[in-house]
């Protein structure tokens, strides 16, 4: 990582956690995607009332990034994620669900693109993607 550090990509994503769209289930979620060029993308969970159309908030952060323009392995090279029910603060790490860590896979090299998590006592529980998703998709 490059000058932004943990704890401030931990910031980035509580902070986008506020605008999460939750009314389902009420569990609320911000991520905060750090690019090469410490550009910072963030996202929040978008829920819908047809369930399978609601995002995540590491994929909203992700399509933001990729609409841009960053496409390379490279580009990618860690997310932060907080998430726990509305009003309340994260008293445990939220990790990313099996299909967010696909589109990590997708645009990061998996050895080299950090999750970073936070529960109750605030310090950042750092994983590898390739950690989180071994023998991972790719054609
Ligand atoms: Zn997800």
């Amino acid at each position: 990582m490059k000058r932004i550090d943990f704890y401030q990509l931990v910031d980035e994503a509580i902070k986008a956690r506020e605008n999460a769209y939750a009314p389902y289930s009420g569990f609320t979620v911000g991520a905060a995607l750090l690019m090469a060029d410490e550009k910072v993308y963030t996202g929040c969970n978008i829920e819908n009332a047809a369930y399978s159309a609601s995002m995540c908030a590491e994929r909203v952060a992700f399509s933001k990034a990729v609409s841009d323009g960053y496409h390379n392995k490279g580009d990618f090279t860690a997310i932060a994620v907080v998430g726990a029910p509305k009003d309340k603060n994260p008293d445990t790490p939220c990790p990313p669900c099996g299909v967010c860590r696909q589109v990590m896979a997708e645009f990061s090299d998996p050895n080299n693109f950090l999750v970073i998590m936070t529960g109750e006592d605030g310090i950042p529980e750092v994983h590898s993607l390739a950690e989180l998703l071994p023998m991972s998709f790719t054609l």
